[in-house]
């Protein structure tokens, strides 16, 4: 299935979470801060995105949305 997540880089805390959740390792953090002097993640490999959701269940500040072909969550 293809996928995609969007990160709001803003909510983000830096936790890894998603990162750890990722079954494809296609999360990745960011080098830069955000506004809140958090490093956040971000999808370095959108192709691959399966729309799993892992990311986006793991998230504790609900920072990821997850898009699928057929099926917007
Ligand atoms: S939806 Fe699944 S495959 Fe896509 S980035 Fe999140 S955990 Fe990885
Ligand atoms: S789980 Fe959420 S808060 Fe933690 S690094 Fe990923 S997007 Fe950021």
């Amino acid at each position: 299935m293809k996928g995609k997540i969007v990160i709001d880089r803003e909510l983000c805390k830096g936790c890894k979470y998603c990162m750890i959740a990722c079954p494809l390792g296609i999360i990745l953090m960011e080098e830069n801060f955000n506004r809140k002097g958090f490093i956040p993640a971000v999808c370095v490999d959108p192709e691959k995105c399966t729309g799993c959701s892992m990311c986006a269940r793991m998230c504790p500040e609900i920072a990821i949305e997850v898009y699928r072909e057929n099926n917007e969550e």
